[in-house]
């Protein structure tokens, strides 16, 4: 299964049984999605691409790396995984 699957079944679960008295069930539950979101990849923010400077999708943060931004694999701040496949122009 993957983080979308699991996503989408949790999310579905809370729907259906959003109107039940279980406040405890659905936090847990709506935490447990937060922690799919940052495990799942998202572009970072360019903010300028020739000065190699980017920003978290997330918390918007800068992103520092040493050497190739690209090996940043997650956000220091909020640990929000970084997608850095290549975009398609647009
Ligand atoms: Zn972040």
């Amino acid at each position: 299964m993957t983080y979308e699957e699991a996503k989408k079944i949790l999310k579905a679960f809370i729907e259906i049984n959003g109107c039940i008295e279980l406040p405890i069930v659905i936090n847990a539950i709506k935490k447990a999605i937060e922690a799919l979101e940052m495990r799942t990849p998202k572009k970072a923010y360019d903010v300028n691409r020739e000065m190699k400077s980017f920003d978290c999708p997330s918390c918007l943060s800068s992103l520092y790396a040493e050497d190739e931004l690209e090996n940043v694999g997650y956000c220091c701040v909020c640990g929000q995984a970084i997608d850095w496949s290549a975009d398609e122009e647009t």
